[in-house]
């Protein structure tokens, strides 16, 4: 047995098989000089290809349906058009590797197919894309992420939340990186998931690789190599233990959340897709308190599309049927960054160009989104708000924006609903504006996790800071007082959407700052009941 320690951040224990991700390291494809041996790597690619993705199509039919499967379809039928292997032979001709060839001119047709009038023709887009980096991977000899059967332990170096969301949630036991901090998308997922996960562990991938048991305790931060009888007996008492006092939480399902002296919250969950509300409604969430509509742009090679993003919000909307629903527009930047959308390396990207501010300088990439939120508002109780404001112009640039497309949508005929406007608190300056920014807004929802980073100047994603990434500092403590204040004198609701939302420690100090609303991880909704039900305050 080895053992050792990270930091936890989500509780549970998880024992099973580790399988180890590492991103692909790339061989740069170089031309043999001979354009008819780069024709025949390609064509035999190509025949890869085909296997491989007719072994897709059978999966996807057998788990998704044949509606899903026909997106393999579509890639299989590209493989023979022969305006793409005309372009691929002619580059080859032209003195470029068989890899390259096929990648680049897979780039020029998506970027056609996305420039067309036809969103039928954009969607298509993405998968030529992906159908021609398929054949570049083949040849360069990238296998990609193999999954065992069943279900694992993930073990990495570190996750970002384009990697994490394209892994098989469903089948993953526990997370465990080397670096990454608590206060990361990666960790925000794990909690949203309910999957017990460790940062910072002291694990190396060799080792987790050549074991045929790990475990992770999520409470304590230590993790097992191939555990000794005895530590799994402790770890398997543990579990039992766990799924006891889950089951005595099970008294607080239905509840309303009032203090002993009935003061009402509204207990709601963070989630990032549509099926994430599923799990909302299963922990029993008294809405959406956000949603993080960027996880719909992650982990794909083109911008969703207006019909993408309706049907997402649609079903969010459904499921959650009259409970409240608070969509934060997209929030890319950071961490979280997607390639098709071209934006410029920075040096200094949590500070850079994100969340609201490429929106509001992108307006091709908000306009949808925001089309989209009112063609769902029909079909439940949509909120939205906007992520990284910082001044009051930029709220009144938004709102302006959102009038205008309900209007274009009123005038195509579309039922639209009245969609309450709200703003994420999460920089020091909207924190100090708070009441101006509240004659302009419905509610206010603070982002703790950036407010904390922003106010003490502490990168969240740093896990050497974790020391001074202090959320209880008397700084922030003083602002999320001074925000709940404001909104309260407005006459406007506050909650609290970052992870202290489900703190312990911080339930009964944001009831008396005069927070209604707290919104966090589904798995966390039925203890902080508890605790508000127990509350005098
Ligand atoms: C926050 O900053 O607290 C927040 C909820 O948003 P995100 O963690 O997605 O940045
Ligand atoms: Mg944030």
């Amino acid at each position: 047995m080895k053992q050792g320690i990270g930091l936890p951040v989500f509780p549970g224990v998880a024992i099973g098989p580790a399988v180890v991700y590492r991103k692909s390291e790339r061989t740069l494809p170089v031309s043999s000089g001979d354009p008819a041996i780069e024709q025949a790597k390609f064509d035999a690619a190509r025949e890869t290809a085909r296997q491989q993705l007719s072994g897709l199509y059978e999966t996807a039919k057998a788990q998704l349906g044949e509606d899903k499967a026909a997106i393999v379809e579509v890639q299989m039928l590209m493989l023979d058009d022969l305006d793409y292997l005309d372009g691929v032979a002619a580059a080859i001709a032209d003195g470029a590797a068989a890899a390259i060839a096929a990648l680049d001119t897979g780039e020029e047709f998506a970027q056609v197919f996305a420039a067309m009038d036809d969103e039928y023709m954009n969607a298509r887009s993405a998968d030529i894309r992906d159908m021609s980096h398929r054949i570049y991977d083949i040849l360069c000899g990238n296998v990609g992420f193999q999954l065992p059967e069943g279900s694992f332990l993930l073990v990495a170096e570190d996750l970002a939340p384009s990697e994490t969301i394209q892994l098989p949630r469903e089948r993953i036991l526990a997370f465990v990186t080397r670096q990454g901090s608590s206060s990361s998308h990666t960790a925000i997922l794990a909690r949203t998931l309910n999957i017990p996960s460790l940062v910072q562990a002291n694990l190396s991938l060799e080792d987790a690789e050549n074991c045929s048991v790990l475990a992770v305790d999520g409470y304590t931060g230590n993790w097992y190599l191939d555990p000794d009888p005895e530590t799994l007996a402790n770890l398997c008492q543990k579990q039992n233990e766990a799924a006891s006092a889950r089951a005595a939480l099970d008294a607080y399902r239905g509840k309303e959340s009032v203090t002993k002296s009935g003061k009402k919250v509204l207990l709601c969950a963070n989630i990032g897709c549509p099926e994430d509300a599923e799990a909302a409604i299963a922990a029993d969430a008294e809405g959406v308190g956000l949603m993080r509509s960027e996880f719909l742009y992650l982990g794909r090679d083109s911008l969703p599309t207006e019909d993408e993003l309706f049907e997402a919000y649609k079903k969010v909307a459904e499921i959650m049927r009259e409970r409240p629903v608070v969509i934060r527009t997209l929030d890319i930047g950071a961490d979280k960054q997607v390639s098709y959308l071209g934006l410029e390396r920075e040096e200094n990207p949590a500070l850079g160009l994100r969340g609201l501010r490429i929106c509001l300088t992108r307006e091709e990439i908000f306009r949808p989104q925001l089309r989209a939120i009112y063609r769902a508002s029909a079909y439940g109780n949509l909120n939205v708000m906007f992520p990284m404001v910082a001044s009051v112009w930029e709220l009144k640039a938004a709102k302006a924006l959102c009038a205008k497309v309900r209007g274009e949508l009123e005038a195509e005929g579309v039922v639209t609903k009245d969609v309450p406007i709200g703003v994420m608190i999460e920089t020091p300056a909207a924190a100090v504006l708070a009441p101006e920014l509240a004659k302009e807004a419905a509610f206010f929802s603070v982002g703790t996790n950036d407010l904390t980073q922003y106010t003490l100047a502490v990168d969240r994603q740093n896990a050497k800071l974790g020391a001074f990434y202090d959320p209880y500092h008397p700084a922030l403590l003083a602002l999320l007082a001074h925000i709940a204040k404001s909104a309260n004198d407005a006459g406007i609701w506050a909650g609290i959407c970052g992870e202290l939302g489900a703190d312990p420690k911080m339930t009964e100090t944001f009831l008396k700052m005069g927070y209604t609303e707290l919104s966090m991880a589904p798995g966390r909704i039925l203890e902080t009941r508890k605790l508000v039900c127990e509350s005098e305050v």
